[in-house]
């Protein structure tokens, strides 16, 4: 893997504190892959370094569905993912004056959700992005999803331009790269009623308690999250692009938010953001040496 340095998007800073255990800065991530996870002075919790752009896309293209597709995991499954999207409707369904039409699942792996939206919503058109050439085979061949990309920073935006009326990021917006550009892009999509519905893991609330980890750390950071939001750094990353949060929840270590176009803003966050992530770490992760 080729290393590449990042810079804070929300403070423009270049490093930050590095995430301890036992003493030492954590580097050991999900599978074994090696993370830096920083706490920015604003903050923001991000790796730094990160894979590069081509490593990363290699690692999407390549061993992303063997090691997290949900729809293929046994225990959790078809199942699991028709769960998680009845939960986005039902966050959602309150804030549509009428049903949307347009609808997009930006990282919509096997469609199976969108075709779960399809049957809540008549009259739906369904379409998706997804970089795993076989979750696009089944999107197009079984469920009859338009795939618009394959990257969510391919050429869809030039044709998508004010299109949707609803687009779905549920657990994609950690993944991104470069998330005000990204994050712009999409925006350009909506339409002028549209609305998006984010959730993110949430930094200020991780998952410690897990049934396959006994070091909740090591499940947590991983490679594939370059970012690690609470609820401030995530409002001030959406206000940065001119996506205005419309109703938000904290649950289950989740952040999940709708979100409408609006004016663009600067960076906002508490000036005692970065001391509660630090003291958070702290306090769940073990400091002192075995
Ligand atoms: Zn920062």
């Amino acid at each position: 893997m080729e290393w590449g340095k990042a810079i804070c998007h929300i403070c423009g800073a270049r490093d930050g504190e590095p995430v301890h255990y036992q003493g030492r800065p954590l580097i050991k991530g999900q599978f074994g892959y090696e993370v830096h996870p920083i706490v920015c002075n604003c903050g923001l919790v991000y790796l730094n370094p990160r894979w590069s752009t081509a490593d990363y896309d290699i690692f999407y293209q390549q061993l992303y569905d063997d090691l997290y597709r949900l729809e293929i995991k046994p225990d959790y499954g078809i199942d699991g993912v028709l769960k998680n999207m009845a939960q986005v409707w039902e966050r959602a369904a309150p804030y549509f004056k009428q049903p949307p039409v347009n609808i997009l699942d930006a990282g919509c792996g096997s469609g199976h959700g969108l075709r779960y939206l399809g049957e809540k919503i008549p009259g739906a058109k369904l379409a998706g992005i997804e970089a795993s050439p076989e979750c696009c085979r089944t999107l197009r061949e079984e469920i009859g999803v338009e795939v618009v990309d394959s990257d969510l920073n391919g050429g869809w935006t030039k044709r998508c331009k004010g299109q949707f009326d609803f687009i779905v990021m549920r657990h994609v917006v950690e993944h991104l790269l470069d998330p005000l550009i990204t994050l712009t892009r999409i925006k350009n999509s909506l339409s002028s009623q549209g609305l998006i519905y984010i959730a993110v893991p949430d930094m200020m609330h991780p998952r410690t308690v897990l049934r396959d980890y006994d070091k909740w750390w090591e499940y947590w950071f991983r490679a594939v999250h370059p970012y690690y939001y609470c609820r401030e750094t995530l409002f001030t990353t959406l206000k940065m692009t001119g996506l205005h949060p419309l109703g938000w929840g904290e649950e289950n270590e989740e952040i999940w938010l709708i979100a409408a176009t609006g004016p663009q803003q600067g960076y906002t966050v508490d000036s005692q953001l970065r001391l509660k992530q630090l003291q958070l770490l702290q306090k769940l992760i073990p400091q002192e040496l075995p």
